[in-house]
């Protein structure tokens, strides 16, 4: 089990300080997750937004009830300077946009990257590929938990929310190697490309429009 690590970590309040864009702006790629009170999106309200540079340092961002206004981060978000790397970014870039009206770009998802690259196995959560790529154990325990109350966040949940995005810099750099070996990895950017319109469709709740039926 990985122990609490709360190292190379902050945390701040509603938006990123002027020091830490700069910081971030200049990452050739970030590691971004959020953390929500559930999973609908219009329904369940960002709680916080967590971001790893590729040096491992990590800022958690709090994000007060109604609050519908982030600039500095929407301007880390949008710069296509840096690749966003998330794992199912369709929820968290959905989340960002209906709340901040962030377009997150560019991005790379790690579980469409896993998908089709790992076709071996159909186990395509956070957990399990970090486990096979790095042989280290996340502690999910905490994914369940009420964020609502971002002042009184606990140590186990700062030290997750930092977990979920420490290794998605890795992630990113192992899945494009077994992408470019298998001859997907042109294939992947296109599924990355799309995902904007996925996110807009979800925000409309547009269902299945693709299917048959
Ligand atoms: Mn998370």
């Amino acid at each position: 089990m990985v122990e609490a690590n709360l190292e190379n970590f902050q945390v701040c309040d509603r938006d990123l300080d002027a020091a830490t864009l700069a910081r971030y702006q200049g990452a050739e790629a970030l590691a971004i997750d959020t953390e929500t009170m559930g999973l609908v999106l219009g329904r369940d309200r960002l709680c916080l937004v967590q971001i790893c540079d590729p040096s491992g340092y990590v800022t958690a961002i709090r994000i007060a009830l109604g609050q519908r206004e982030a600039p500095n981060l929407k301007t880390l978000l949008e710069s296509p300077q840096s690749t966003k790397i998330f794992h199912y970014a369709r929820f968290d870039v959905a989340q960002l946009k209906y709340t901040f009206g962030i377009a997150t770009a560019p991005i790379f998802c790690t579980k469409i990257a896993s998908k089709l690259a790992r076709t071996y196995t159909s186990t395509h959560g956070l957990k399990a590929l970090v486990q096979e790529l790095t042989g280290i154990e996340l502690d999910k325990s905490s994914q369940s938990s009420d964020w609502g109350n971002p002042a009184n966040l606990s140590p186990q949940q700062l030290a997750y929310a930092a977990n979920d995005v420490r290794y998605l810099v890795e992630m990113r750099s192992q899945l494009t190697a077994m992408l470019q070996r298998e001859g997907r990895w042109e294939l992947a950017e296109r599924c990355f490309a799309t995902l904007p319109l996925f996110v807009d469709l979800d925000i409309m709740q547009f269902k299945d429009i693709f299917e048959h039926k």
